[in-house]
């Protein structure tokens, strides 16, 4: 069987919803193929975060933030590694990608907060799920959008005359069935998360890390893409995440108490780095200790500024689902965690008197990254959230142009093969911020479609 569209999208998270409506939009048909049996990849499970900035959110609240800022920060927390063509593109649609979600529905809460990576707040969050959900359905209403779940694509077809991409193999109820491609084939299946081979042949150090992310992300896109000559751009540079408990498997998200201020211990009740840094580096500092666990340590003033809304600072359904332990006194928390209760006693309170003196020796200075003064740890009762280091993402892939065009391994775009999301590479580069990668998934999304309309 053979169905043919102008556009042929792999993979229906939130770049490939994006793109689909969008071509629509652009006056394409699109076919939207979805190996699993719901859409939403890790689109849906994550924390529905996007990092943007000017918006008229951050100035209702008095945040002075600017694209150019935006881009500063990208590039330093990038390390200098990222395609600054390809972060340059982000840039200049983030805030009109802002404006068409918000024109298509997509509620943004009104609390821009700050994260990892972010030098002011601009960190805006959507209710991940329900937005994929609802990118779909506008697509299918457009009457140009045809959305397949269950189709798992295998292959990308190649012209044998001009070489250009011009449809996908893929099988659907264990049959082989063929998707022609008039104008492109948009690869937004996401990353390889799921895929510990391709996880230990890039970054081995990850190889304790739990494994998140959306089932089907086990790179499907990349091995496509590397058949026909693809390059990658940012592969040694894939990061876990800290703040997983490390055996629940019912809350996908991390707890991130460090940020309002908790402490992180070792087994030996000892602090070992620096917990202002971004959750990335704390992944790679955690996965370092040879149990690859260690526990998130704060008091009552921590556990007052959690907020139920947002996924990692949600401290109250954790403590009623018994993720976050609750204790009296350190002593207890000691006792909990088998580590001699001195040994906990002398961490808090050289930390605390580190708080007082302002030269915290670990580095501490601030909640995080430049934001927040530290609090000491003292009121009673005492909070502990065992963590570790989980790959929710991996914020690397495809070679491609601004245009989200893929490039080969000799840098020529292969004509008719589109990737967005997290099956690219080049926008993060050393590091990842907050938002940037649902971010660049929804902005590439647009960015593929716009192109492909016009090429
Ligand atoms: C728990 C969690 C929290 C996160 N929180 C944030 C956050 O708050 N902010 C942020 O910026 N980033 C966050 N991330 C990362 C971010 O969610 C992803 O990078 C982003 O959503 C990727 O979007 P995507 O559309 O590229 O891919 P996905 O949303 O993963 O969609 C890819 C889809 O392609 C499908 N697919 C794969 N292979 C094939 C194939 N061969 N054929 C057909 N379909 C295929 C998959 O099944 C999947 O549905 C988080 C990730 C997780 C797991």
């Amino acid at each position: 069987m053979t169905q043919e569209a102008d556009l042929i999208v792999v993979g229906g998270g939130m770049a490939g919803t994006v793109a689909a409506l969008a071509a629509a939009e652009h006056g394409l048909t699109a076919i939207l193929l979805e190996k699993m049996a719901d859409l939403g990849g890790s689109s849906a499970l994550s924390g529905g975060v996007l990092a943007l900035a000017g918006t008229d959110l951050q100035a209702k609240a008095g945040i002075n933030d600017s694209p150019d800022l935006l881009r500063e920060d990208l590039l330093e927390v990038g390390e200098q590694e990222n395609d600054v063509a390809v972060v340059d593109a982000y840039i200049a649609n983030q805030l009109d990608t802002f404006e068409w979600l918000r024109n298509h529905g997509v509620e943004f809460s009104d609390n821009v907060w700050a994260s990892s990576g972010q030098s002011v707040p601009r960190s805006h969050t959507v209710e991940p799920a329900g937005t994929v959900r609802r990118l779909a359905a506008l697509g299918r209403e457009t009457g140009k959008v045809e959305i397949l779940r269950n189709v798992a694509v295998q292959t990308l077809i190649r012209d044998p005359i001009t070489d250009r991409v011009i449809g996908v193999t893929a099988t659907q109820d264990g049959e082989e069935v063929t998707f022609n491609a008039r104008k492109a084939v948009l690869l937004a299946c996401g990353g390889f998360s799921q895929n510990p081979g391709l996880i230990h042949r890039f970054v081995p150090l990850m190889d304790r890390a739990v494994a998140a992310g959306g089932e089907g992300n086990t790179g499907d896109g990349l091995k496509m893409a590397w058949k026909l000559g693809a390059d990658v751009a940012d592969m040694p540079y894939i990061k876990g995440t800290f703040g997983k408990h490390p055996v629940d498997r019912t809350n996908i998200h991390t707890c991130l108490a460090v940020y309002k201020g908790a402490i992180v211990v070792d087994d030996d009740g000892k602090r070992f780095m620096d917990e202002s840094m971004s959750y990335k580096k704390l992944g790679d500092e955690c996965l370092k200790l040879e149990t690859a666990s260690c526990y998130q340590i704060f008091d009552q003033g921590v556990f007052e500024l959690g907020d139920n809304d947002t996924p990692v600072f949600d401290f109250e359904r954790r403590l009623e689902s018994g993720l976050l332990m609750k204790a009296d006194s350190l002593e207890e928390v000691a006792g909990m965690l088998e580590i001699p209760a001195e040994t906990l006693a002398e961490t808090v309170r050289a930390y605390n008197a580190s708080v007082d003196r302002g030269d915290d020796p670990l580095g501490r200075r601030s909640v995080v990254h430049h934001h927040g003064e530290l609090r000491r740890i003292e009121h009673a009762p005492f909070y502990v959230y065992p963590s570790t280091t989980c790959v929710f993402g991996t914020y690397c892939g495809l070679a491609v142009t601004s245009q989200a065009q893929v490039l080969d391994v000799f840098g020529a775009p292969i004509e008719g093969l589109f990737a967005a999301g997290e099956t690219m590479g080049g926008f993060h580069g050393g590091a990842y911020m907050t938002g940037s990668a649902l971010g660049k998934a929804a902005v590439f999304g647009r960015i593929a479609a716009r192109a492909i309309a016009a090429g």
